[in-house]
């Protein structure tokens, strides 16, 4: 399929976490003139503080509600070599291992799925991964990679810098076809809105923006910094708790707390990732680390909601629930699709399967 033209369309994109940041550079790339606004600081998103797993298997094998297949992530991870390597991003393809009694059972469930995968004692588990303690057996898959969320967010808004994007520190509170009004009292000249506020969009002017987007309930999510633990190698999963490695140290997650959206840090949440965490690696238990919160935003039957909304002149890409990084390179392509005018290629992303009348099965 051809490249789509947006030259001389003007579009607004709300909101700057993974989604925005990545729609707002491919509209930009495919000429639209683009403003990208959030309020927040730079980051202070769900998605600067996401673990930065691109995780088809894992996903796919460990959490069923996640809506999408072993095959549609691993098609959504395979994506981001070209999205990473034109934005400057570094990918970690060093796999990810599951440690502990259930590992047989995952491994099942890998094959089941269609996921490379193989089965280890725990000395070999303890090879791969440098600190891991040998007492688990585990399960590797080389299918899952990973990035540095924080960093790579960076890259995404410099990337959408450079194609021409302008980046406003203010909310969306108001658009109507040819004029979108930002919380600073500016107007702008806009043909076209991208609600790309996460869990934003249910709140405050959010939820004026698309009525498509009042269907999102939040996840809030703790994770935890910490100076000790891998810098490298692959993901390590427990019973309730992964750790993959980050720059400065090991990053340990994350609570799921379904229906739940303040940003409190909450001590014993933090503790009960720590001491799962130390069983894995022993390292982290006394090291200090950095605890944050956000909130995902996750739609009834876990799916994202990607397309066009009754309202006119607005698209809408939100609810990427705890895979916001992984789908952010296919929700970009079709966002930029559906914005040069062309049919949905992802239906089940409708954002409008939710209306009454229409048929949706509800995940709890
Ligand atoms: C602890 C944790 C760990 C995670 N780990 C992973 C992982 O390993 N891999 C993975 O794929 N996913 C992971 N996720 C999920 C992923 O982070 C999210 O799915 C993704 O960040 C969602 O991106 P987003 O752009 O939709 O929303 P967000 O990152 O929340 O960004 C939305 C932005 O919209 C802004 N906004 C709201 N209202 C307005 C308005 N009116 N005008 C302008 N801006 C507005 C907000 O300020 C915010 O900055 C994790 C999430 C959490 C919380």
């Amino acid at each position: 399929m051809s490249q789509p033209s947006l030259k001389g369309a003007r579009w607004i994109v709300a909101g700057a976490g993974v989604l925005g940041a990545s729609v707002a550079w491919k509209l930009a790339q495919a000429g639209a003139d683009v403003v990208l606004c959030d309020p927040a600081a730079a980051g202070d998103n769900a998605s600067g503080i996401a673990a930065g797993m691109l995780a088809p298997a894992m996903e796919a094998a460990l959490d069923p509600e996640t809506g999408l297949d072993f095959p549609a992530l691993a098609a959504a991870r395979d994506l981001w070599s070209s999205f990473a390597q034109e934005a400057g991003i570094a990918l970690d393809r060093s796999g990810a291992l599951l440690a502990g009694t259930h590992a047989e059972r995952i491994a099942a469930q890998l094959a089941a799925i269609g996921a490379a995968h193989r089965i280890l004692s725990g000395a070999d588990a303890a090879v791969l991964s440098s600190g891991l303690t040998a007492a688990h057996p585990a399960v590797f898959t080389p299918e899952d990679w990973r990035l540095d969320a924080p960093a790579a967010l960076a890259c995404l808004t410099a990337a959408a810098q450079g194609a021409g994007v302008r980046v406003v520190l203010a909310a969306l509170t108001g658009f109507e076809p040819g004029r979108a009004a930002l919380s600073t009292g500016e107007t702008l000249a806009a043909d076209g809105l991208v609600a790309a506020t996460g869990w934003g969009a249910a709140t405050a002017w959010g939820a004026s923006l698309a009525p498509e987007l009042s269907v999102l309930v939040p996840i809030k999510g703790q994770i935890l910094r910490s100076t000790a633990g891998p810098t490298d190698g692959p993901v390590v999963r427990g019973e309730g708790v992964y750790v993959a490695p980050g720059p400065q140290g090991a990053v340990i997650g994350a609570t799921m707390q379904a229906g739940v959206s303040d940003r409190r840090i909450e001590p014993e949440a933090v503790q009960r990732l720590l001491t799962k965490a130390s069983a894995l690696f022993p390292s982290l238990a006394d090291a200090p680390n950095t605890p944050s919160a956000a909130v995902r935003a996750a739609s009834p039957d876990g799916l994202p909601l990607v397309g066009r909304s009754r309202k006119t002149g607005v698209l809408v890409a939100v609810g990427a629930r705890r895979n916001g990084w992984l789908l952010a390179p296919m929700i970009a392509g079709e966002v930029v699709r559906l914005a040069a005018g062309q049919d949905a290629g992802l239906a089940a992303f409708d954002p409008g399967r939710f209306a009454a009348g229409t048929a949706v099965q509800a995940r709890n």
